[in-house]
């Protein structure tokens, strides 16, 4: 499915084991949108206002309208199940291996269901000059991602039926329960084996010592010592045109990108305002709690979804000749679900999001107090060249704002970072002590 925020950037979210899955998902930290108040602080020139208004109108029509698509033609494909059971099971009695005709089949399907949206998804970015990424680049990107996709998904398939198999009643918890090990461990090897498919890292110290020295000012402020060869930088400017940064790993493989459009359009103080912000990703533990979080999610909606996989096999396995939930010929029945219980966890993902974004601002703007003239507006500035830059609609329906935000509006984030000055007489800053 396709991001309502940025139709260009695909990268893999670490939320749920259903949003591993999805490899066009956003990432923990992109940037805005800007909500218009009596007089908002980040304004669009009229050209820029109306383009902006219309990408917005393309990317919630294209998230909604590909989500629709996907329950609509998967409901009446799931009749397919039976037949490409049968063809599975000519190959072998054994089940497992049944599956792994039928899992990599099914996910084709699912792929080439999506690609309209996907390819639509490309062509809006370019034509709103989001993405500068060309179509084979883009092809080739949207091929590996598919083939992740595919494979992780037969493994996770063949996991799940092994279990409907053995534990009818109970499969959910169990897979509950492998679900965790496997999320943590896909968390920590994203960095090191997916990322590096898609773009290129390099420790941002080869290029820019001088920012290194910079940053680590921030990280010492912090009392933090990240090693330089833990901060990258990634040649983002390839694909898309606005900034970014985002902390992503676990462990070992924890590290802070900043993509190099952030170098070439925020000036010294935004990109120290914006280092400071992933900085507080990193030290606030955000990408350990957000999986943390995710582990009771995860729990209630495998749990629903054995519910509804059971009630749509009683009730209509006869019709689309389904004789069991365990049968290779459900798999359609699940990947619908999947579909539909990913859009429900989306809203409770980006509130949590939108939680920790606000937590990673304050931490930012406090962090860099005493080493950038004036916090406020290094923060504000960053916000507003951000909106400019990636064309954030100023007035976000407020529905689509709470479904697919994960993070606060832009006019909410510099409303706030204008008005917060935790150093001030009477007032406390949270993460740090107000003496020098
Ligand atoms: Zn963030």
């Amino acid at each position: 499915m396709i991001s309502s925020r940025h139709i260009a950037a695909r990268y893999p979210e670490n939320v749920a084991l259903l949003s591993t899955l999805n490899p066009r998902l956003p990432h923990l930290c992109s940037s805005l949108a800007d909500v218009g108040n009596a007089q908002p602080l980040c304004t669009l020139p009229p050209d820029k206002l109306a383009k902006a208004i219309a990408l917005s109108h393309w990317s919630t029509g294209l998230y909604f309208g590909a989500t629709a698509w996907l329950l609509l033609t998967l409901w009446f494909l799931i009749r397919a199940g039976a037949p490409i059971a049968r063809l599975a099971a000519r190959f072998s009695p054994r089940p497992w291996l049944q599956g792994l005709i039928a899992a990599p089949l099914w996910l084709v399907i699912f792929s080439l269901l999506d690609l309209p949206a996907a390819l639509l998804g490309h062509h809006v970015g370019l034509a709103f000059g989001i993405s500068v990424e060309s179509w084979p680049a883009w092809l080739a990107d949207w091929s590996k991602s598919t083939l992740i996709f595919i494979l992780v998904g037969t493994l996770v398939f063949s996991v799940l039926y092994a279990l409907l198999r053995h534990a009818p009643r109970r499969w959910w918890l169990w897979l509950w329960i492998v679900t965790i090990p496997v999320e943590v461990f896909a968390v920590f090897v994203a960095p090191l084996v997916i990322d590096p498919l898609f773009n290129h890292f390099q420790p941002l110290a080869q290029t820019d010592p001088a920012l290194v020295d910079q940053l680590e000012r921030v990280a010492a402020r912090g009392g933090l010592h990240i090693q330089p060869s833990r901060i990258f930088l990634m040649d983002a400017s390839r694909k898309v045109t606005g900034p970014n940064a985002y902390v992503t790993g676990l462990g070992a493989s924890k590290r802070i990108v900043v993509w190099d459009t952030t170098l070439r359009e925020e000036t010294p103080d935004e990109i120290l305002f914006t280092y400071g912000h992933e900085q507080g990703h990193y030290v606030l533990h955000h990408v350990a709690k957000g999986i943390a979080f995710s582990v009771p999610v995860i729990l209630f909606f495998y749990w629903l979804a054995s519910l509804l996989l059971q009630s749509l096999v009683r009730t209509r396995g006869p019709r689309w000749h389904i004789d069991s939930q365990s049968s290779w010929s459900s798999l359609g029945v699940l990947i619908f679900l999947y579909v539909l219980l990913s859009f429900f966890s989306e809203p409770i993902a980006n509130a949590m999001s939108r939680h920790i974004e606000h937590q990673a601002d304050v931490y930012g703007q406090e962090v860099i107090h005493g080493l950038v003239p004036n916090p406020q507006a290094a923060a504000v500035d960053s916000f507003c060249a951000d909106a400019q830059l990636w064309l954030d609609n100023p007035h976000p329906n407020r529905f689509v704002e709470f479904w697919t935000y994960s993070h606060p509006s832009t006019e909410q984030r510099a409303e706030f970072a204008a008005h917060y000055d935790p150093w001030l007489p009477g007032r406390h800053p949270k993460y740090f002590s107000k003496q020098p």
